[in-house]
């Protein structure tokens, strides 16, 4: 039989799947001795089976009266007792955290009579109401789908009767009627009274968070965090502790360590006489830890006590809410904190350094998407700027856009190409879609741990929140700057989400301190050390090499400098581009052949150049060179265009030859699908002259550079084979080329000769391949195209959002290799070239390559290197290593 229920006692932290995150890190603290109010959870299990069918499994409810019973037990209280309640809170809790995605119900048990009991017992009356207030919020409209607004609406009311803005002016009266203001919006609004039964509460609310599981806001967080959707979400119900009984009590949240920085030291934000949110909610002004010493010492003392212990035990640095009821601590959730990608580095150094975790660990613990993110400039330092705010470094980054103040705007005008900044006094996880879309958010409320901050750093985006200065007035569309300045919706301003600071216009940006360090500069910085720490750490451990696809020196050079270990790809179309484009169409166009071979012949000194450079670059490491790819035509005039052009000619009676034998050849050379046209090896059957020349030139460029006492290593390498026999034919004339050369030059040229493998008739034929080629490249990005049958250019703008709305991939095959389908070719073609050729010598050379899942799969199939653009080397180097280290 299934268990549905776990007492705190009975879990610990690695049952997230089981018990959510929450539940198994309470039971994990429960379980260290840490002063845990006691509880249960009731698992993602019984979640799945209730979303499923609609309905509580039978065994549930049982279980449930069970675990409860034994609660109130051990708290000595029944739930909703009239006399001296027990009252408790029902928490979501999915196994990957979700902030503020899913609903918690603090206060379960109290109704009309047992707030009575609750204000007698604590000898509170303002408490007790407050407590029931705040029950009525909760549940009224999590549980009962009342409009959050309507609430709030009416506590500003009450506010505003007594001129204030602070909750704590109201008094037990005030509470006493605005309970009775709730419960009659409660009816008006739900049709229905607040049930006063507890067990019903305490059922209606656990059924409450299952459902909030597939609310629309946590399927958006979902999806763009690509959590699956079917986990479903775990319950925790555990007995209350109070913050809001007073100024000796309180409730908080901290860090261990700063989670935008990373520097050491805990971090954290406490609000006196407060429940639960309060602290992140922005209602009042937060302290700090260390201001929180001032008020209570002990509890302090043993807060920073007990944040010592769970890093220890975690070995990394966690994340923690706490409540204070009456001088007493109480640890109520902690798990390991997100943070922003310069934290984790440092993190990783600072822990290493301090022994807590070894080197492995510390290249296990980042990513390549959050080295990518320290790639990207920064603010350029010395340009002029106009500084208007100060708030805190949330989420690092330099983001540059328009003012926008709510999530549709934000979404409407994304849509449309702009970059859009969200300006809004705080943030709630209705602000979600915006955010999505903004290249940066910006509060006026809230520290390191409000909504903004924590959501922003789970997605990587750059946010500066708590500007204190700036008075965002969303109504009027228009945020008013300290000195009186008033910025409007669309103006132009600028965050700096390292260190929180606000400009208005746009700022400049310039080269991230780690490009710079990867650029060869010696840079005395702390997170340059650690990012050089990781890298050299990841290069050791790696088995994959990593090559780029580069086809300048320029680029050939920055790649090397970054860490490339030679060339996968150099791409030679863009070499018959330009002044060059001339001979091509002679190329083309030419009756006689002698005028063809003037034109290779004029293409090859300039060919040759082209490749000394990059052998001069890539000197001593492997240069792939792959001979010309793409149809013709694109090397040729337009259609239309030319078409009008001649006709026009014709007209004023002045007939250009060459005009007029170039519209003959478009035409010819026209296709309705020129993927799958006159392309690749094709091309180099139909007109030989183009593959033969510009193999001449690759291999006098390598003569001339051991001649020059250099170590080329050129790969000549063939696109778009499908038959051994296309790779045959061109083979044989590259190889009497190569013979030409060598008798020419009088020294022996080295080289090697292989071929793409894109397409699927290529991956199932390896085995024949292998025998002409030395080695195999994937082209996944044709493999992808041509294993889906997608246009590559057509689909990712016509529907590819509705496929992924539709759960048929979780992200773009373009993005991340579809290792169940076009994956399965790549390791067949593998695994066939080498049974062949066992030192085949097989790479990647499509976008895949510097994409992280698909580099781990790429090293689990047995791949000798990837090959990726040059700024990607790093990644692609840093996620090789993690591969290796599991
Ligand atoms: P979230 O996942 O949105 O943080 P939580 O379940 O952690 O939601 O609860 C919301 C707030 O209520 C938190 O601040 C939490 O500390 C507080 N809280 C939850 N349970 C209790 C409890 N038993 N006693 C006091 N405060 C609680
Ligand atoms: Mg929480
Ligand atoms: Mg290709």
């Amino acid at each position: 039989m299934t268990t549905f229920v776990y007492d705190f006692a009975d879990g610990n932290k690695d049952q997230k799947d089981l018990l959510g995150g929450k539940g198994a890190n309470l039971a994990e603290m429960t379980n260290l001795g840490l002063p845990v109010p006691p509880g249960f959870t009731i698992t993602t299990e019984a979640c799945r089976a209730y979303l499923e069918s609609g309905g509580q499994p039978d065994a549930l409810e049982d279980e449930v009266t069970q675990h409860l019973a034994a609660l109130e037990k051990k708290m000595g209280r029944a739930l909703g007792d009239p006399s001296d309640p027990l009252l408790v809170s029902v928490r979501s809790g999915a196994k990957f955290s979700m902030p503020g995605m899913m609903e918690t119900v603090l206060n379960i048990g109290l109704n009309d009579e047992s707030v009575a009991g609750l204000a007698k017992q604590s000898d509170d009356e303002r408490f007790a109401q407050d407590s029931y207030r705040r029950l009525l919020q909760m549940f009224g409209s999590t549980v009962l789908g009342v409009h959050g607004e309507r609430f709030s609406d009416a506590l500003d009311e009450a506010k505003k009767a007594k001129d204030t803005t602070n909750d704590l002016d109201l008094d037990a009266d005030d509470l006493r009627t605005l309970v009775a203001t709730y419960k009659k919006i409660i009816e008006d609004d739900a049709g229905r009274l607040f049930p006063q039964e507890p067990r019903e509460q305490l059922d209606l609310a656990v059924r409450a968070v299952f459902d909030s599981w597939n609310t629309e806001r946590a399927m958006l967080y979902r999806r763009q965090e690509r959590i699956p959707e079917d986990l479903g979400t775990a319950v925790n119900v555990q007995a209350m502790v109070f913050g809001n009984g007073g100024m000796d009590s309180g409730s908080g949240v901290a860090f261990t360590r700063d989670p935008a920085s990373g520097e050491q030291g805990v971090y954290g934000d406490y609000l006196q006489n407060a429940q639960g949110e309060d602290v992140v909610a922005g209602i009042r002004n937060t302290v700090s830890l260390a201001d929180f010493a001032e008020v209570d010492r002990a509890s302090h003392d043993e807060l920073l006590a007990i944040m010592e212990k769970l890093e220890r035990h975690y070995r990394d640095m966690c994340d923690i809410e706490f409540t204070v009821e009456h001088g007493k601590l109480w640890m109520l959730q902690t798990r390991v904190g997100k943070r922003t990608p310069e934290a984790a580095f440092r993190i990783g150094m600072h822990m290493s350094d301090e022994g807590l975790i070894d080197a492995d660990e510390t290249v296990r613990r980042v990513t390549g998407a959050q080295l990518a993110q320290l790639m990207f400039p920064r603010f350029d330092p010395d340009a002029d700027r106009t500084l208007i705010a100060r708030g805190m470094n949330a989420s690092p980054g330099a983001a540059v856009g328009r003012i926008v103040f709510d999530s549709d705007t934000a979404v409407e005008w994304a849509g449309r190409g702009e970059d859009v900044i969200l300006v809004r006094k705080e943030t709630n996880p209705d602000d979600l879609r915006g955010m999505v879309v903004a290249r940066g958010i910006l509060t006026s409320r809230g520290g390191k741990t409000s909504h903004a901050a924590v959501v922003a750093r789970g997605m990587g985006r750059t946010c500066v929140c708590g500007a204190e200065s700036l008075d965002v007035d969303a109504r009027a569309r228009e945020v008013r700057v300290r000195d009186g300045e008033t910025l409007k919706e669309g103006d132009i301003i600028s965050i700096d989400g390292t260190t929180g600071e606000v400009y208005s216009g746009e700022v400049p940006v310039s080269a991230s301190l780690v490009v710079r360090h990867f650029e060869g500069e010696e840079l005395d910085d702390d997170l340059v050390l650690a990012v050089r720490r990781v890298m050299k750490h990841a290069d050791g451990a790696r088995r994959l090499r990593v090559r780029a696809n580069a086809d300048t020196p320029e680029d050939a050079a920055r790649a090397r400098r970054f860490g490339a270990e030679g060339i996968g790809l150099c791409r030679t179309e863009h070499m018959f581009l330009g002044d060059r484009r001339e001979l091509v169409e002679t190329l083309i166009v030419a009756q006689e052949e002698a005028d063809q071979t003037a034109a290779l012949d004029a293409l090859l000194p300039l060919q040759r150049e082209d490749f000394t450079g990059i052998l001069e670059a890539m000197d001593g490491l492997p240069v792939t060179i792959r001979l010309i790819d793409p149809p013709l035509h694109e090397f040729l005039p337009d259609y239309t265009d030319l078409s009008v052009k001649v006709a026009l000619a014709e007209e004023r009676g002045e007939v250009d030859e060459h005009d007029k034998r170039l519209l003959v050849a478009v035409k010819r050379l026209h296709e309705q699908n020129p993927m799958l046209g006159l392309r690749g090896v094709r091309l180099g059957i139909l007109i030989p002259g183009l593959f033969t020349m510009q193999a001449r030139a690759i291999l006098e460029a390598a003569a001339d550079r051991t001649a020059a006492g250099g170590n080329p290593q050129p790969e000549i390498m063939i696109p778009l084979v499908a038959s051994v026999r296309e790779l045959d034919v061109v083979k044989a004339r590259i190889l009497a080329i190569a013979r030409e050369v060598e008798e020419e030059r009088g020294v022996e040229v080295a080289f090697k000769l292989g071929t793409m493998i894109e397409l699927p008739r290529a991956a199932v034929l390896a085995d024949r391949i292998a025998k002409s080629a030395e080695f195999f490249s994937f082209g996944t990005n044709d493999l992808t195209q041509m294993t889906w049958g997608f246009s590559r250019d057509d689909v990712e703008s016509s529907f590819f959002s509705t496929y992924l709305e539709n759960g048929i991939f979780d992200v773009s095959p373009f993005e991340s290799l579809d290792t169940l389908g076009v994956g399965t070719l790549v390791r067949m073609g593998t695994e066939k070239g080498r049974a062949t050729r066992p030192d085949l010598h097989v790479g990647v050379c499509g976008e895949h390559g510097g994409d992280p899942a698909s580099i781990h799969f790429f090293d689990e199939v047995g791949l000798d290197y990837v090959s990726c653009s040059p700024f990607r080397v790093p990644v692609a180097r840093l996620e090789a290593g993690r591969a290796r280290l599991g």
